[in-house]
């Protein structure tokens, strides 16, 4: 390294124009060394990679035929710093690795092949820290997404660390006690500063190595001690604001708390237990059967029933996966309400204790732990509302709308949560919450993680309809029943329903065999796109008009005799109607997740797209790449003339795009 530049005695931004008059790699490359063992900036580190990645490599360097310079400069992966917080966060570090550096067949694994959320927990499989390096290649040579290199990069991290600690393992009675006392200075790690201990006890157990290991351990658990957090509750740091919400003292209440089970909230809808409670009960059950192993443990799917009569789901909800039923009668409960069923909920939760009493929560015969660990809600309109007031009630998160689930851990670096700034620190069984943006077509990862003077449980979530498949029901199955007991407050009842009409039930688009639906492709020009839907739907003998939310929310002005197609009560998709028809033709439609749930269980899909790269081309039979306005009023004539012959084309549904 160039002994003039030193990164440590400049601010970033200086880094930056010093940056810009350094052309040796080999210096840049002292530079990063210099950074990563100094102040260690991740903003100051990523400036250097880009230089150096300006640069090029060293001359004499050898450079495979067929791959990028800038792979000579990606860092080995145990000196990556990426960031740790789980599956949420992108990992910024590192330039791309050689394009051909990777052939799909020689990978242990091909990231192509996974989505994220299957990918997770496949890349524990591989532990060869080289094999992990070409993986890693793969995807920043390939799809390169952050998510998926982070949890690379983390892997790498862990099977280094494990192969370092191997390899640094010693055997104190090959050693004299002055070489001991060198070889301590070493290690780090309490745990393995305590099995050199044992074997020294349970070997020649000198009492000069033995004072000498101690010595070590205390030392090193005095640089460990976490730095004092002093916690002020925010009531007593700001007395003159005001504080609505200082009565929530439950989780504040319960320290190292007791956590077990995933319980399940199956919503009815006029007395009928509706599929995503099944969707969600098959789901609970798959992830505490893998949790159950992979823990060895016996942790519980818990299915939660309010309202009136449910008790006939009992056997149903055992049948899809619970393994105990927990259920409250109520004749007053026949339409949901937010009050009782918040308080009910939170009262099975709690079990009726009150955490901020001596005694502590009560202890049900069924169950002795403080809250349930996992809740899961539908995504429905009651279930969201259910869900948010439930996990406010009980202080903690939510992750709402919610398209996968899995349970794994996370290493975590934010301070918030490890309590100590540069430390990383690893969560333990922490339900990862996949949920699409407000696009729907990025994905986050939610995670609801303790803090360090503070817990959050349960760590929920509420789950988009269809999400997961609906269960074969085993009606061998058996299961506990409990009948929760509480006098409901008359307070809670404030709302009751004297007298119900029902409401004109709008456009039904289930039980057409066509539906032609329109996106926000119309907007050039919105009243004549819609018609030309229109036509197209009225072409076939039995269409309906369907449109996307972009539609129902844009603020397209539209003509009076077009208007009424355009309604809400026409939305396809999560927060529409669910159809199913033979033939759906999507027209203007981009494919958000949020729409792609409520059309394609479709027979045959046929989008038109000027986008060849629209997301609706993964999941469509055929895909025309055109312009609406032209391709609409062709399809529409060669369907009157005859030339079209739709049944050929449904029955043709497997067939590729184009
Ligand atoms: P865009 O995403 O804007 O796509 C327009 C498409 O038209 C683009 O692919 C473009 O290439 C193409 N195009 C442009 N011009 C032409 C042309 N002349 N000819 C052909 N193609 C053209 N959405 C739903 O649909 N249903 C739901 O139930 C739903 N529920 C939601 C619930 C939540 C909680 C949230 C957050 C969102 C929800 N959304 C829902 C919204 C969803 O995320 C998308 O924003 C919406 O589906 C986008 O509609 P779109 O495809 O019409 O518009």
């Amino acid at each position: 390294m160039s002994e003039t530049t030193d990164p440590g005695e400049h601010t970033v931004e200086q880094l930056q124009d010093e940056l810009a008059a350094i052309d040796s790699p080999r210096e840049l490359e002292g530079m990063l060394d210099a950074e990563k063992d100094g102040q260690q900036r991740k903003t100051a580190q990523e400036a250097i990679r880009a230089r150096m990645r300006e640069v090029g490599p060293a001359e004499g360097e050898v450079v495979e035929e067929g791959t990028e310079t800038e792979g000579e400069y990606r860092e080995s992966a145990d000196e990556v710093e990426g960031d740790q917080e789980g599956a949420t966060s992108a990992s910024d570090e590192g330039a791309g690795e050689s394009s051909g550096a990777s052939d799909a067949d020689d990978l242990a694994l091909d990231p192509a092949e996974y989505d994220i959320a299957e990918f997770g927990p496949a890349i524990k499989g591989v532990d060869d820290a080289d094999e992990l390096e070409a993986i890693l290649a793969a995807e920043e040579s390939g799809e390169d997404r952050d998510n998926v290199k982070t949890l690379i990069e983390s892997r790498i991290d862990k099977v280094t660390e494990d192969a370092e600690e191997t390899e640094g393992e010693i055997d104190p009675s090959d050693l004299s006690t002055a070489e001991l006392g060198n070889a301590l200075q070493g290690i780090d790690d309490e745990e393995r500063l305590q099995e050199v201990l044992d074997a020294e006890q349970s070997g020649e157990d000198r009492s000069a190595a033995v004072n000498l290991i101690q010595n070590r351990i205390d030392s090193v658990q005095e640089e460990e001690a976490p730095e004092e957090i002093e916690v002020v509750p925010p009531e007593e740091k700001h007395p003159d604001l005001d504080h609505p919400t200082a009565d929530k003292q439950y989780v504040k209440a319960i320290e190292d708390g007791d956590y077990r089970d995933m319980w399940v909230y199956c919503e009815t809808q006029a007395g009928e237990l509706i599929d995503v409670s099944k969707e969600m009960l098959g789901k609970a059950r798959d992830l505490m059967d893998t949790y159950n192993d992979d823990y060895e443990t016996d942790e519980r799917v818990v299915a939660v029933l309010i309202g009136s009569d449910v008790e006939k789901h009992i056997e149903d909800v055992i049948a899809y996966g619970a393994d105990v039923v927990v259920h409250h009668e109520d004749d007053r409960l026949e339409r949901f309400q937010h009050k009782p069923y918040t308080e009910l909920f939170c009262d099975m939760a709690r079990w009726g204790g009150d955490p901020t009493a001596d005694e502590g929560p009560n202890e049900a015969d069924w169950r002795d732990y403080d809250e349930p660990r996992y809740t899961v809600f539908p995504a429905t309109n009651n279930g969201r509302d259910l869900s948010a007031l439930v996990q406010g009630e009980l202080d903690s998160g939510l992750a709402s709308d919610c398209s996968d689930l899995y349970i794994e851990e996370a290493m975590i670096s934010n301070p918030a949560k490890t309590g100590r700034p540069g430390t990383k620190k690893e969560f333990e069984r922490v339900l990862h919450m996949k949920r699409p943006d407000f696009s729907g077509f990025e994905y986050s990862t939610i995670l609801c993680l303790d803090n360090p003077t503070r817990e959050f449980h349960p760590q929920g979530a509420s789950v988009i309809p269809g999400s997961f498949d609906l269960p074969e029901p085993d009606h061998d199955r058996e299961g506990e029943v409990v009948e929760h007991d509480l006098e409901l407050d008359d307070d809670w009842l404030r709302v009751s329903v004297t007298d119900h009409d029902q409401l004109d039930e709008g456009v039904d688009l289930t039980g057409h065999e066509v539906v032609v639906a329109m996106g926000r492709g119309i907007g050039d020009d919105p009243t004549k796109g819609m018609e030309l839907g229109i036509d197209l739907a009225d072409a076939f003998e039995d269409a309906g008009l369907g449109v996307s939310r972009g539609i129902v929310t844009g603020s397209y002005e539209f003509d009076g005799h077009v208007e009424r197609y355009t309604a809400e009560e026409r939305q396809i998709g999560e927060t529409g109607q669910v159809v199913e028809p033979d033939l759906y033709i999507a027209a203007g439609i981009s494919g958000a997740v949020q729409h792609k749930v409520g059309m394609d269980e479709s027979e045959t899909i046929v989008a038109v797209n000027t986008d060849p790269d629209a997301r609706i081309r993964d999941f469509s039979d055929f895909f025309v790449e055109g312009d609406l306005f032209e391709v609409l009023p062709e399809l529409t004539a060669a369907l009157e003339s005859g030339e079209l012959d739709v049944e050929a084309v449904a029955a043709d549904g497997g067939a590729t795009d184009d």
